[in-house]
């Protein structure tokens, strides 16, 4: 479990998170959800240790994130982030078993133990077969399924992606959401797309401007009065067998906002 209370941080003047609270219950799926800039992914960093918030604490399990040396941190959480990496000339393989890091204590060989793991979650993401790949010849989907096996060999009990989804096309968002999805871990999740959002979170964060303007369940969430109000857009809801679909749009330009 991740806790989040009073989270504030600023990036010299400008306050980017302003009393955030958030709670992430064990085994859940978390989508962290927003408009462009409204704080998702400093809000994952300072959950990840990442970032020091100004005020507010963030604790794994009830032990205070600031209290935990890097090691330990790394065996609570997970992080996947994207990542240029073009030019890099490691194999799919070495790239996971990077993800072994945190239990080998820096740069010594790796133990069977971290060869099975790292193999173990190649398996899990359907990758094995990339292993003697070079990372940089992936596709966008091979490659965002190699970075989540990395993040799954290190066998943390939370995960923390920031948009796992870019640059899919349709097919491999629904894959690695899937994925996702199918864990034991503890999941939070950065999503632009709200109807994926809809479809594989269990609970949700809004962020507006640094504030939470909305949390609850999916379903809870996803009211089209409060998305209008903070996406400026209008939405239309359907519910169709138990899962949400939303329709988007804009509003014109003469139409007010309701506070
Ligand atoms: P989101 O993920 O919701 O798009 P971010 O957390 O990336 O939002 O950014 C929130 C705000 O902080 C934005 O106004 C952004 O311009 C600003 N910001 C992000 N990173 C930095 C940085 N390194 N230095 C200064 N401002 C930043």
């Amino acid at each position: 479990m991740i806790e989040a209370r009073g989270l504030t941080f600023a990036y010299g003047a400008s306050t980017v998170l302003d009393d955030v609270d958030l709670t992430v219950r064990p085994g859940r799926v978390l989508g962290l959800i927003g408009p462009n800039g409204s704080g998702k992914t400093t809000l994952l960093r300072c959950l990840h240790g990442g970032l020091r918030p100004r005020a507010g604490s963030v604790a794994v399990d009830g032990t205070p994130v600031s209290a935990m040396s890097p090691a330990q941190l790394a065996r609570e959480i997970s992080v996947v982030v994207q990542e240029a990496g073009g030019e890099s000339t490691l194999s799919v393989a070495e790239l996971v078993l990077l993800g072994r890091t945190a239990h080998l204590g820096g740069f010594v060989r790796a133990r069977p133990q971290d060869e099975a793991a790292a193999r173990a979650a190649l398996v899990r993401v359907g990758a094995l077969h990339l292993a003697r790949r070079d990372i940089s010849e992936l596709s966008g989907g091979e490659r965002q399924r190699v970075l989540v096996a990395r993040g799954l060999a290190q066998q943390a009990g939370h995960l923390l992606l920031d948009e796992p989804t870019n640059h899919l096309d349709i097919r491999y968002q629904h894959e690695v959401l899937t994925l996702l999805r199918g864990l034991e871990q503890t999941v939070v999740v950065v999503l632009h797309d709200l109807n994926l959002a809809a479809a594989y979170c269990d609970d949700l964060v809004l962020l507006d401007r640094g504030r939470v303007a909305g949390r609850g369940t999916t379903s809870e969430v996803l009211e089209p009065d409060l998305l209008r109000r903070v996406y400026e857009i209008d939405v239309d809801r359907l519910d169709r067998d138990g899962r949400v679909h939303l329709l988007f749009t804009p509003l014109a330009r003469h139409e007010e906002i309701p506070a």
